[in-house]
């Protein structure tokens, strides 16, 4: 693992704030390649076997990972760093994560704020470019302050959280990924697993819902700040 064999084809830049998987995502739909091609090209899953990302790696990209990321991608080191959560230094310590133990690391990524699982999304965001943001991992960021709208937190069609964005094993990574629509396998009849297994499907961009919060001063008051690199970084 973490060795790049060659560069995608088709580039992209990421998105302010996106994560490495839904950037990969997006190359692979680019590219017209599955997602595990993708991942593969990038040195991010081993060569053989199941789709499984490490987890550290939604945390931080190690020397050898970076390269290979770079080397495949065509982005920078600097761009490729932005990609994980090791950038909201102050929100999370990425340095005192537990290696090579995922069971822990879940735990610990809990304790630091993250969610257990998936993804929240704005539904406004994901329209316009179809990126997942590193932000909505966070249990605690429940709003999107560029919108003025809630995050959803589950998706309409399925009723699971979105797990496009999923930190270790992505839905249906065989496939070629279809942007704005919810990636999670299908949870009843014959798209549930095996060859036919089918994605849920539901348009992500659903009504989004506003705060609720009329008065322009309470709302200014109340809105929670976005916590970009920027705001974070140290
Ligand atoms: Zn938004
Ligand atoms: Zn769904």
């Amino acid at each position: 693992m973490a060795t790049a064999s060659r560069t995608l084809p088709l580039l992209l830049e990421p998105v302010e704030d996106e994560t490495l998987l839904s950037f990969c995502r997006r190359l692979a739909a680019r590219n017209e390649a599955s997602l595990t091609c993708v991942l593969r090209t990038c040195g991010l899953v081993a060569e053989r076997g199941p789709v499984v990302l490490a987890p550290e790696h939604s945390l931080v990209l190690e020397p050898p990972v970076l390269e290979a990321v770079t080397f495949a991608t065509g982005i920078t080191s600097d761009a490729a760093s932005r990609l994980v959560l090791s950038r909201f230094r102050g929100a999370i310590n990425p340095g005192d994560y537990p290696r090579g133990d995922p069971a822990r690391l879940r735990h610990w990524g809990v304790r630091s704020g993250l969610l257990p699982a998936g993804s929240r999304l704005c539904p406004i965001c994901v329209r316009q470019d179809g990126a997942f943001r590193l932000a909505w991992r966070f249990s605690w960021v429940y709003a999107c302050p560029v919108h003025r709208v809630l995050l959803q937190a589950t998706c309409p069609g399925c009723g699971r959280p979105y797990s496009c964005d999923a930190v270790v094993a992505p839905p249906l990574p065989s496939m070629v990924p279809v942007l704005g629509v919810c990636g999670n396998r299908q949870s009843r009849g014959q798209g549930r697993r095996g060859p036919h297994a089918l994605a849920c499907g539901h348009p992500l961009a659903g009504r989004p819902l506003g705060c609720g919060w009329t008065n322009s001063v309470a709302c200014s008051e109340r809105w929670p700040t976005w916590p970009t690199s920027r705001s974070w970084a140290r």
